[in-house]
């Protein structure tokens, strides 16, 4: 199949997802149970095993009923940093989530002007679902680490569950002595142990520049995607 209608196929599917998941919202609420909803967000650029593993360790972890993965439109702590087009990443999303069932791709920050603060994205998710949703933001260690610096993170933690993507083996109480947050927050932070953390966006980018394999670490049809469309040729993108 080519590229063209691989996309359209995984959109197609996306769609039918999106459908699923509200019929099943409403056969829990009706109920009288909470549907659990995971938020994935990040710059997908590109998505790779690490950030699947991670979504789908979160999903069973927390008994999630899906996983929605928000690729960024403009992500403020990336500003300066050349990214690619939002809507190749939101492609490649589609391609890399397409044969999971519980993972759904959403255009609400890359249709969203402006920069995309994780606190907004919630708010919005926490209006579409509905009260009888818990959501739980899922994310890297890295990124939970700088959690002090994100916008209202007092009002995030009123939202929503986060939870902290780590390493076997990683320190949770020095990590915790890391956060710059009052103590009752740090400890609403779930963390959970990702075996693929070693994987990331910049060093696949760095491989593809470099003419180096990226297969394992990242969906065929996303490698092949990077290919087609000639990604990460240009060494200031690709760092
Ligand atoms: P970059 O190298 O460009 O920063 P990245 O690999 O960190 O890319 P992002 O799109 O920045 O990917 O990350 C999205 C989310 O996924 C963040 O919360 C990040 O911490 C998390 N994440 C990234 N890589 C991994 C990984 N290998 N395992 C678990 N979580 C990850
Ligand atoms: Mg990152």
């Amino acid at each position: 199949m080519d590229l063209i209608a691989q996309i359209s196929q995984a959109a197609i599917i996306n769609q039918h997802k999106q459908q699923t998941l509200i019929r099943e919202y409403q056969e829990t609420s009706n109920a009288g149970l909470v549907y659990r909803l995971g938020i994935m967000g990040g710059t997908f650029d590109p998505i790779h095993y690490g950030h699947l593993v991670t979504a789908e360790s979160a999903r069973w972890e927390f008994k999630l009923n899906t996983v929605i993965f928000i690729p960024s439109g403009r992500p403020p702590h990336k500003a300066e940093k050349c990214i690619s087009d939002a809507e190749l990443r939101y492609q490649m999303t589609l391609l890399a989530t397409a044969n999971n069932p519980s993972f759904i791709v959403s255009r609400l920050e890359i249709d969203r002007p402006g920069s995309s603060y994780t606190v907004d994205t919630v708010k919005q998710m926490f209006k579409d679902m509905g009260h009888l949703t818990d959501l739980f933001f899922i994310t890297g260690a890295d990124a939970v680490l700088e959690i002090s610096t994100w916008r209202d993170v007092a009002e995030l933690f009123g939202l929503c569950t986060l939870v902290a993507a780590t390493r076997p083996g990683f320190d949770l109480i020095e990590t915790k002595q890391g956060f710059d947050l009052p103590g009752n927050l740090i400890n609403k932070i779930r963390f959970i142990e990702v075996p693929m953390l070693a994987i990331s966006s910049t060093d696949i980018r760095n491989r593809v520049w470099a003419g180096k394999p990226v297969r394992y670490l990242l969906p065929e049809s996303v490698k092949d995607y990077i290919k087609q469309c000639l990604l990460y040729q240009n060494l200031e993108c690709a760092l």
